[in-house]
């Protein structure tokens, strides 16, 4: 079992990444010392699959357990669902030191996480990420939250599990197309951090498409590790955390602009991360054979890298991206990388080269 310490003082955290690992969740929560009563949270792809283990695994530690199923999908992430959530907790009777188990993607996570830090003010939660992108990205940082009809992740608090458990079995019934996409995030992470790591899944993808586990653990465990460094210097988001974002605003944009469901939020970003690595050529003098190796490891990854774009749609697309959160006084500020492993982050970017990007990843 690989052991990944997220350090943040009295709300410092591990990650534990391994195979099994819901089979034995009751007994790593029963070393956190927490009331009997817990609940578990999860969607019904998820909850058909596993929630009869950990409910068991609960069960059989000691505690009890009650199931909450929500739709799959992000329309879960609602405050519809978090009254209908919160009735659940109260008709079980949750009490202070009891505790909430999130089993499922990134939007069980968020939405769980949502719960735990306002039922009652804040119970304790642990993260059971059930995909690969809420393994390597969402179920690090404390971030959770739920969307409002204005945008995603508008109402949410930064709040931080007692545990995480990254169990690589999980990941065996992950649709193809989901576990690609939670590919996006990992190049990212070899971009913005880890050339080492960058090139270890240019030599590896082939036994990471195949979900080899003695790839997949290491290469997890280097993600969540980036990700606490990151999340362990900034908890919440003044400076250094900006770097996660890369390929992150034209991403957005591009998630925003195009139907729902059109792109998952991992192949919009890697479309994002391309153009980026375009930018960071035109303005940080990134070397042309790091342009080509990314667009290249996305390319093999089998994650777009172009989208359809006419006019209209180049317009609502730079629209969508002066719209992004992470917008401040109307300016764009973008992160872009001096080279692969080596980012900088609030770069102006004068609208002719955002222009020559979007031509790069236009069909
Ligand atoms: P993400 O983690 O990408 O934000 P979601 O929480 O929306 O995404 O999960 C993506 C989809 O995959 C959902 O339909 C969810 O029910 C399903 N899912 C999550 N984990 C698994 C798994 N281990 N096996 C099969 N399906 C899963
Ligand atoms: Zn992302």
């Amino acid at each position: 079992m690989r052991t990944v310490h997220v350090s943040l003082g009295n709300r410092s955290y591990d990650i534990k990444i391994a195979p099994g690992l819901i089979g034995r969740l009751g007994g790593e929560c029963a070393r956190l010392k927490l009331a009997p009563r817990c609940a578990i949270i999860t969607d019904t792809n998820v909850g058909k699959r596993y929630a009869k283990t950990v409910f068991n695994s609960l069960a059989t530690a000691g505690f009890t357990p009650s199931l909450i199923i929500v739709q799959p999908g992000e329309t879960a992430k609602s405050l519809k669902t978090v009254q209908a959530c919160y009735d659940q907790l109260a008709a079980h009777r949750l009490e202070r030191k009891s505790f909430i188990v999130a089993l499922g993607g990134g939007v069980v996570g968020d939405l769980a996480g949502f719960l735990a830090a306002t039922y009652l003010r804040g119970i304790a939660f642990v993260q059971a990420p059930t995909t690969l992108l809420a393994q390597v990205d969402s179920s690090v940082g404390g971030k959770v939250g739920v969307n409002l009809k204005a945008g995603k992740n508008l109402v949410g608090a930064f709040y931080q599990p007692k545990l995480v458990l990254c169990d690589l079995d999980a990941l065996k019934t992950l649709p193809d197309r989901e576990f690609r996409a939670g590919l996006a995030e990992v190049i990212k992470y070899g971009i913005i951090y880890d050339a080492k790591l960058f090139a270890r899944l240019e030599r590896d993808l082939p036994k990471i498409l195949n979900r080899d586990q003695s790839i997949l653990a290491p290469v997890i465990s280097r993600c969540c590790e980036i990700k606490a460094e990151v999340v362990g210097q900034d908890e919440t988001d003044g400076g250094l955390r900006a770097i996660l974002n890369f390929g992150h605003t034209i991403g957005h944009a591009i998630e925003n602009i195009s139907g729902y469901g059109k792109f998952l939020h991992g192949e919009a970003i890697s479309i994002g991360q391309v153009a980026a690595a375009k930018l960071s050529h035109e303005i940080l003098g990134m070397p042309e054979r790091d342009v080509e190796r990314i667009g290249n490891l996305f390319q093999r990854t089998g994650l777009p890298v172009r989208t359809r774009m006419n006019f209209l749609k180049r317009q609502r697309l730079l629209n969508a991206m002066r719209l992004d959160k992470k917008v401040s006084d109307g300016e764009i500020k973008f992160v872009l990388a001096e080279r692969i492993g080596k980012v900088a982050w609030n770069q102006r970017v004068p609208a002719t080269v955002i222009h020559g990007a979007l031509d790069e990843i236009a069909s």
